[in-house]
């Protein structure tokens, strides 16, 4: 993976990690503010449902309280059979009629079971009198139930088969001057209006329900729940509020939290539990004005969708990426292309090219790199000129050394052979003629052996002084080896070729002659013809030395192919 990459991977997995710890830091703080804000929310709605509950009951439940104290059912309470008293009690009746909310009462009176009913629509007007209660019928059990249990006042959800109607009833105990209990009153309030009003409220995610002393359902939008007429059933067959909840757990806790509502002096509890596998919040209080526990159930995903978490995580991916993408040009512009241009550079001058284009320098690490890099670019460039002409000044020097003689200062027997290869091709290419002369010192060997092989080289060197002197300044005087000497004359003809020999000879003889040590030399010389080889060149000058010393030396020769003329 190369560099870019990594430090993206690297990146992206950072930021990812960071997001993670972050979002798992927001559900946390999201979830602790919901709950609190639930628990609110719950208590808020637990208060208003209570409050419009108790508003819609306290004036009935007043009204009741009245009736039970009326005078004229406590007598017709002691006098069953007095017509009168009979007429007067059912005239109080009608006008508590009129007065509830329902146009409904019930009188019951536990001495004879005597029952009276009025309705809405008072169809028994004259026949309020409506049946006697039977210990022994189960329909009428609530009512010897309520006497044996002696409560006062009690709210029940019953339905009244003979009458035909499903009721909320609010039942108050009728007691005389000696406080002994001898009927019941109350009125009945309709129950479908009565669930519209109070519980089957449409509020989203909100439900209300009305639960007593025994956590059995009495008020709750779905009937099949409600635990009708409870005072009679047995304890286990009871429409209870755990039912409601999925798991054990929460059955144990709103029923223990109802349990403590009562008991202590909490208005309002809530707990977390699970509902149809969505989690809410239930709120509850306990309404001693009446004996029951009013209970919210909140359900946070629907009052709290998820889905408004929709644009906070779009906005949260975006910047991710723009995140990315920014750090992706920073890396890209700041550091990438300035290390890859660099490692362009570090390959140029690895080849050898040290004009470079100017570098890119951020203001970073890298820019300082690229700075320090030209620097050093300049600074081997540098170096590597001077090399270079230290080794071209070098070169030319090897390169006369090697065509010099080291000991006269002419050219050696290298440069010799070049300047007649020269000559040779100059020969053919112009078609013109050129000279080549060859000395040798005569008895040159006497001198070393009497004077020794140092003066030796000093003769050499003069002689080697004497030659140049006598030729034109652009003829090629050489030292051939030993005390052998070439010349190559160009231009030249035999003329020119005979007179300069013999300059030369005469200089010699002359110049040592005026000196303590006189020597001649021998003179071979050839007017080279176009088309000549070295070879050919080389053996007709030599030829013509040879005969110059076997002419008896200090003599001229000139060769020519077909015959040599003794100067
Ligand atoms: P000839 O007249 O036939 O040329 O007789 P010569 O004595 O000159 O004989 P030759 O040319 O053959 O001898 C050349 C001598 O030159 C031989 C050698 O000892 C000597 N010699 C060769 N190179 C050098 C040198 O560099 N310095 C000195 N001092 N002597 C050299
Ligand atoms: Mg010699």
């Amino acid at each position: 993976m190369n560099l870019k990459n990594r430090i993206l991977s690297l990146a992206a997995g950072l930021m990812i990690v960071a997001s993670i710890a972050t979002w798992t830091a927001y559900q946390q703080l999201s979830d602790n503010l919901i709950e609190r804000w639930g628990k609110q929310v719950a208590e808020i709605q637990v208060h208003y449902d209570s409050a419009r509950l108790l508003q819609s009951l306290e004036r009935e439940i007043a009204l009741a309280r009245q009736m039970a104290r009326s005078q004229a059912l406590l007598a017709l309470a002691r006098t069953p059979d007095g017509p009168l008293i009979k007429a007067a009690a059912i005239g109080e009746m009608e006008s508590f009629r009129n007065n509830f909310r329902d146009h409904s009462y019930f009188v019951a009176f536990l001495s004879n079971g005597h029952y009276y009913y009025n309705n809405t629509s008072n169809d028994y007007q004259g026949q309020q009198f409506r049946y006697t209660l039977d210990p022994n019928e189960p329909d009428d059990a609530w009512f010897y139930r309520l006497i044996d249990e002696g409560r006062d006042f009690h709210l029940n959800v019953n339905p009244d088969t003979n009458l035909g109607v499903t009721k909320l009833w609010i039942d108050v105990l009728m007691r005389n001057k000696e406080n002994v209990i001898v009927g019941m009153v109350g009125t009945g309030l309709n129950l479908d209006d009565f669930l519209k009003d109070i519980v089957d409220t449409d509020q989203q995610g909100i439900t209300t329900l009305f639960v007593d002393m025994n956590g059995a359902i009495q008020l709750y939008r779905d009937r099949n729940y409600i635990d009708f007429a409870t005072i009679i059933k047995p304890e286990g067959q009871k429409s209870t509020i755990d039912l409601l909840f999925d798991s054990a757990d929460d059955k144990r806790q709103i029923l223990d939290m109802l349990t403590s509502l009562k008991d202590t002096s909490h208005t309002v509890e809530s707990r977390f539990v699970t509902v149809n596998g969505r989690k809410h919040l239930a709120g509850a209080a306990f309404l001693p004005a009446i004996g029951w526990y009013e209970v919210t159930l909140i359900d946070l995903s629907t009052l709290l969708p998820k889905t408004h978490l929709w644009p906070l995580i779009a906005v949260f991916s975006a910047s991710l990426l723009i995140t990315l993408a920014a750090f992706h040009l920073v890396v890209q512009f700041r550091i990438l292309s300035p290390v890859l241009r660099l490692g362009a550079a570090v390959n140029q001058v690895r080849r050898g090219n040290f004009d470079l284009p100017p570098l890119a320098k951020p203001g970073n690490e890298i820019g300082l790199l690229a700075a320090d890099f030209e620097e050093m670019t300049r600074t081997l460039k540098h170096s590597r000129d001077e090399l270079e002409h230290k080794i071209a000044e070098r070169t030319t020097d090897l390169h006369s050394l090697a065509r010099v003689d080291s000991l006269t200062g002419l050219c050696n027997r290298r440069s010799l052979d070049e300047i007649l290869d020269v000559e040779i091709q100059r020969a053919s290419r112009q078609n013109a003629g050129f000279g080549v002369m060859w000395l040798d010192i005569d008895n040159f060997k006497a001198i070393n052996d009497s004077l020794g092989h140092q003066t030796g080289d000093e003769v050499l060197c003069q002689a080697a002084l004497w030659i140049q002197c006598s030729l034109r300044p652009y003829d090629q005087p050489g030292r051939w080896g030993g005390d052998e000497f070439m010349v190559v004359l160009s231009p030249c003809d035999h003329n020119v070729l005979r007179f300069l020999s013999e300059r030369l000879r005469q200089t010699v003889e002359r110049e040592s002659a005026n000196g303590n040590l006189p020597i001649t030399v021998s003179v071979g010389a050839y007017l080279c013809q176009p088309g000549d080889s070295a070879k050919t060149i080389l053996h007709e000058a030599d030829q013509a030395l040879y005969q110059a010393k076997a002419c008896g030396r200090n003599t001229v020769v000139i060769a020519n192919k077909d015959h040599q003329i003794p100067g």
